[in-house]
């Protein structure tokens, strides 16, 4: 019985892992059952137990046991403490590395947002072209009223950059863009390293490795770029159907300047193509041709788009190869509804220097399958971004804005990433970033044509 009970309050070992020679300290051996047990006294409460020896020994043990408890839950809760101020302190303090792939809008609009996050310690960007090759990008880039905000709001000045308004949008040479965001980007308050004439390659891995610490690398290297695939990413890609058809045309003027020009669009628009024996009758529910012309006075753009229907006049222009007829359209359109002050645009012009789709494809908006990881043996969270994570198979005209919209969720993901510091944590992040990348994705298939080309009302 008293065996049991000072069991229950001193320190026992198993035989298998304690002292063997019970003389070697102040012990003694029970047999408990099965199983021998050492009792493990030591003699600070040995003695306590003799001076106690006049009290009842049920007191005695009482006291013991409540001053016992009174420890344990000291030490606890002083333990309890001190992790939490630590974690708090930690969580505060929390950094990451960030480094950018790709120098086009996108990757420099991160490096902008990375710059004014608190928890981003140092960024590196990795642009393949030197900078004189980047500001000959000759097409032009145009911001909505969403992107002009969100770019304000991360200290990008519009005054200082060259380009023009039109309602509430903003439209700048893309290699203009560049410019101003490379000059701005020293004068951040953050150490930034921008390695540009350097492509981003399986080898540029060695160099990730040797940055310490946790870090994000962000795939901004365009449609056609291979980072987020060398950085573990799946390269597979879904396709979403945006409900329409469209053609486009790009026209290279040499005589013109590098001017940016606001967008021109008509609605509603009918071709007769019995010339080319083509059934051009309607049917129910036909509404007509979205035609805009977009870019600068130099590279000027144009497309067509229709939401989907069993026209006849629709049905040629995806069937029939005839390469003069779309070319007729394109001419007839462009002459019909450029800016005024643009010269015409004639057949030869025409033959010479505009390239165009021969004839009506369905538009599509593609999407990275996988487009956030985390990898824990370097501890680094891979995303792709931009025209590397999701973009339309025909030019908007404001295609740029499809890939901001991403970028909005990115001061949130940066904070997230800093202080998330258990696997479930790591998860929510990482879902929430995807969850918000499907989130654009399906506002950009549902709404995003009808919003960049197909149902605004006409403004020519
Ligand atoms: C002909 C044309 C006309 C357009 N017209 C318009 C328009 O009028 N309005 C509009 O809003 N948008 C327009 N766009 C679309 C717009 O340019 C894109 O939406 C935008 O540039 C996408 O930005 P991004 O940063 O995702 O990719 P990109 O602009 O393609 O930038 C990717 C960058 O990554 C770099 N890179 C690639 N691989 C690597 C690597 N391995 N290592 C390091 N760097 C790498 C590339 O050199 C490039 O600078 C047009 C596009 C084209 C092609």
């Amino acid at each position: 019985m008293s065996s049991t009970r000072l069991v229950s309050s001193l320190h026992v070992i198993p035989m298998s892992q304690g002292v063997h020679q019970a003389d070697s300290i102040t012990g003694e051996t029970f047999s408990l059952g099965a199983t021998p047990v050492m009792v493990h006294c030591d003699k600070q409460q040995t003695n306590y137990y003799n001076d106690l020896s006049g009290i009842g020994s049920a007191t005695m043990d009482s006291t013991f046991v409540i001053h016992q408890i009174i420890i344990s839950v000291l030490v606890v809760a002083g333990f309890v403490c001190t992790k939490t101020i630590l974690d708090n302190v930690r969580r505060r303090t929390a950094k990451i590395s960030v480094i950018l792939i790709g120098g086009g809008p996108i990757g420099l609009t991160a490096l902008l947002v990375a710059a004014r996050c608190c928890r981003v310690a140092r960024i590196v960007l990795y642009e393949e072209l030197c900078r004189k090759a980047m500001f000959c990008t000759p097409h032009q880039i145009a911001f909505d009223v969403k992107s002009v905000h969100f770019l304000k709001r991360h200290g990008v000045d519009f005054d200082n950059i060259e380009g023009c308004w039109d309602a509430g949008c903003f439209y700048t040479r893309l290699a203009v863009f560049q410019e101003y965001m490379l000059d701005i980007a020293p004068r951040v308050g953050k150490p930034v390293d921008i390695r540009t004439g350097t492509k981003f390659t399986s080898e540029s891995l060695r160099d990730l490795e040797r940055i310490s610490g946790r870090k994000l690398v962000i795939a901004c290297d365009g449609s056609s770029g291979q980072a987020a695939q060398i950085l573990g990413l799946s390269d597979e890609f879904v396709q979403q159907s945006c409900r329409a058809y469209g053609a486009v045309a790009a026209l290279d003027r040499p005589s013109e300047c590098q001017v940016p020009l606001p967008e021109r669009y008509v609605h509603n628009l009918h071709f007769d193509l019995t010339a080319y024996g083509s059934d051009t009758s309607e049917v129910d529910g036909y509404n007509g041709f979205s035609f805009k012309v977009f870019g600068t006075s130099r590279n000027r753009y144009m497309t067509l788009s229709i939401p989907k229907c069993e026209s006849p006049l629709v049905k040629s222009l995806r069937t029939v190869l005839d390469r003069s007829m779309m070319r007729n359209i394109f001419l007839k359109c462009f002459n019909t509804y450029k800016s005024s002050s643009e010269p015409n645009l004639s057949d030869p012009l025409a033959v010479k220097y505009m390239k165009f789709s021969p004839r009506l494809f369905e538009i599509r908006l593609s999407q990275r399958v996988e487009n956030t990881a985390y990898f824990q043996e370097p501890d680094m969270f891979v995303l792709a971004e931009g025209e590397a994570a999701r973009c339309y198979n025909i030019h908007t005209g404001m295609d740029v804005n499809v890939g901001l919209r991403g970028l909005m969720a990115l001061p949130t993901f940066l904070s997230g990433i800093a202080v998330a510091d258990t696997d479930h944590a790591i998860l929510k992040v990482l879902t929430q970033k995807n969850k918000d990348a499907e989130r654009v994705c399906r506002e950009f298939t549902r709404t995003g044509l009808a919003e960049y080309h197909l149902s605004r009302s006409a403004r020519v």
